[in-house]
């Protein structure tokens, strides 16, 4: 029998099984969300506190990934 893993929500403390919330792992850092809302609140000061120059680079390269996928949406619906 597989034993369901518990995560602690960093941001309120909450607990919550593996396959719920956002669990983010990057680099040797396990970052686990019980909710969006709580990812979000962490998210936004995330964003806040990141390099400037990191940000800039990776909202601007998504931004235009973003856009190319609307692009290729719109197309889909003239079809
Ligand atoms: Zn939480």
């Amino acid at each position: 029998m597989a034993r369901t893993r518990y995560y602690t929500c960093l941001v309120c403390g909450k607990k919550f099984p593996e396959g719920q919330g956002i669990v983010i792992r990057r680099a040797g850092v396990e970052l686990a969300f019980h909710s969006k809302a709580c990812f979000t609140r962490f998210c936004k000061l995330f964003l806040e506190r990141i390099e400037e120059k990191e940000f800039k680079r990776v909202a601007r390269e998504l931004m235009k990934e973003f856009e190319e996928l609307q692009k290729q949406r719109m197309k889909q619906k003239v079809i």
